[in-house]
């Protein structure tokens, strides 16, 4: 691959054009999204990620990292863009930036209850907010064998820099879906398996639910919890003891929890 001059200056376009995918509108604009780092972009592109634009430290063509994401994106039509440490700093605004930004192809999907042997497990997020919640639980789910997370209503963007970063590549191996509460309820009611909601007054011990079957675990929001228009959708809610003061768990402690019950579950040691 040819490539061209390395970037010095932060007034360049294509510097800028990455720097903005930091929001969401302009991701919301292009498409695209921002993975740092030589093994997540190695792994989404060996995954068959559309990688877009590569922002790499200027003279490390032939590092053996770099050369075969630069074939990657030869392969997709796109840009390999040379820098220096400081403007990959600027486009990922951290002082000690990877030595690779990739600016991927974003992907949705529809959740599928033929998937995983037929026995799908999805996580589905009720408005959640936080983008360090959401991509702890990209990355439990990941590791906990779910299909992916389905983003029920106003959420925080599964592509923002946060989120992937708190992925840790995650988000290139789980499906992303969205939807509103109205077709969730929809959804939910044609599911072939049980939706099991989370929720503090429920009555139910996570330990003695079912988690059999196609699966769908239902989460609240960080604030409000889950709305009775969810809860009615669920076939059971759970609850996990609070034995101390606390009154709730972090959102992405209490899915990881549940999560590993299902495992527990569906796949005993
Ligand atoms: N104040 C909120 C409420 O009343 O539900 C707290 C929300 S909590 C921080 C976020 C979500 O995590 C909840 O909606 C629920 O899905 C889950 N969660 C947290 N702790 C839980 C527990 N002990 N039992 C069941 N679900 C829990």
């Amino acid at each position: 691959m040819n490539l061209p001059d390395p970037i010095t200056s932060a007034a360049n376009a294509e510097v800028k054009r990455l720097r903005a995918l930091h929001e969401r509108k302009y991701r919301r604009q292009t498409g695209w999204f921002l993975a740092e780092g030589t093994r997540i972009c190695t792994e989404a592109v060996s995954l068959g990620w559309r990688l877009h634009r590569l922002a790499f430290l200027a003279g490390r063509e032939n590092d053996r990292h770099v050369r075969p994401l630069l074939e990657a994106l030869e392969r997709d039509g796109g840009r390999a863009l040379p820098m220096t440490e400081s403007l990959l700093g600027r486009i990922s605004r951290k002082d000690n930036p990877q030595m690779v930004l990739g600016a991927f192809e974003q992907h949705l999907t529809t959740p599928d209850a033929r998937s995983g042997s037929g026995s799908p497990l999805w996580v589905a997020l009720d408005r959640v907010r936080d983008p360090g919640n959401l991509g702890t639980i990209m990355r439990t789910a990941d590791a906990t064998g779910a299909e992916g997370v389905i983003l029920v209503g106003d959420c925080t963007d599964p592509y923002s820099v946060e989120a992937v970063r708190a992925s840790m590549g995650a988000v290139f191996n789980v499906g992303i879906a969205m939807m509103g509460a109205d077709a969730f309820v929809d959804f939910a009611a044609t599911w072939p398996g049980r939706t099991i909601g989370t929720a503090l007054p429920a009555s139910s011990d996570y330990r003695d639910a079912d988690y059999q079957g196609p699966l769908i675990l239902l989460m609240g929001n960080e604030q409000s919890g889950l709305p009775d228009q969810l809860v009615e959708a669920c076939d059971t809610v759970i609850r996990m003891p609070m034995l101390g003061r606390s009154d709730s768990l972090n959102l992405a402690v209490a899915t990881g929890v549940t999560l590993y019950e299902a495992l527990r579950h569906r796949h005993p040691a």
